[in-house]
């Protein structure tokens, strides 16, 4: 399979060419056009099997048509939400390199460092979040982060997140954006505590595992 072959918007499929993707990995070409779709999806993959772009790539498609060249007001349409600061600057770059001949926006937010400059982006507006837990919920609070429009929400290395004791950041943070998103939800490892997360969250998912 190709790319060419996903029905993506030329924008995209000329950033992907330029980064000298010529054919999705399997997690891509199976989660793809079931992103694509709007269904809900357990990703079962681990970093490096490029399922980064397995959610930012349809992501971006979805709201590039949405948005488009219009000048609708910038929301929060789609959060990525990950346990670490390394894990979401490269998110970002993903979503930068992808994104690269739309014209939606992001921003990336993680603790540690100094909120001044996060906040005056989310002022500006921001169609993609990424985020860290600690700091988004933090934000949150003060009023800078409203996610009432938010289409799709991924819960990236879950796993990962509830080893590092954000099982209650992660809940509250679902509990702040509405029922009807989509919700895609990546982990390397599927153990118990994953799969009733799952329960909880996700409609009628579609599983992928690779
Ligand atoms: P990830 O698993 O998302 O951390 O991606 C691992 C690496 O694979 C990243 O450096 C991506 O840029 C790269 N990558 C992702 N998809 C593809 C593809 N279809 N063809 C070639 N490289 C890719």
């Amino acid at each position: 399979m190709l790319f060419e072959d996903l029905s993506l918007s030329k924008s995209i499929q000329k950033a992907v060419f330029e980064l000298g993707y010529t054919e999705p990995t399997p997690i891509q070409e199976q989660a793809i056009p079931i992103v694509l779709a709007g269904r809900d999806m357990i990703g079962c993959a681990q970093t490096g099997t490029g399922k980064t772009a397995a959610f930012a790539i349809p992501i971006i498609h979805q709201l590039h048509r949405i948005v488009g060249s219009t000048k609708k007001a910038k929301q929060i349409r789609a959060l990525v939400v990950t346990p670490t600061r390394e894990l979401a600057v490269q998110i970002g770059q993903n979503f930068d390199e992808y994104g690269k001949y739309t014209n939606l926006t992001q921003l990336t937010i993680f603790g540690g460092v100094s909120q001044v400059s996060q906040v005056d982006q989310l002022r500006k507006g921001v169609d993609i979040l990424i985020a860290t837990p600690g700091r988004l919920l933090d934000l949150n609070k003060q009023g800078y982060i409203d996610l009432d429009h938010l289409h799709v929400l991924v819960l990236d290395e879950a796993d990962q997140m509830l080893d590092m004791g954000f099982v209650n950041d992660v809940k509250k943070i679902v509990k702040l954006t509405p029922n009807n998103r989509q919700t895609l939800l990546f982990s390397a490892t599927m153990p118990i505590a994953i799969r009733e997360l799952a329960e909880m969250f996700l409609k009628d998912p579609a599983t992928v595992t690779v």
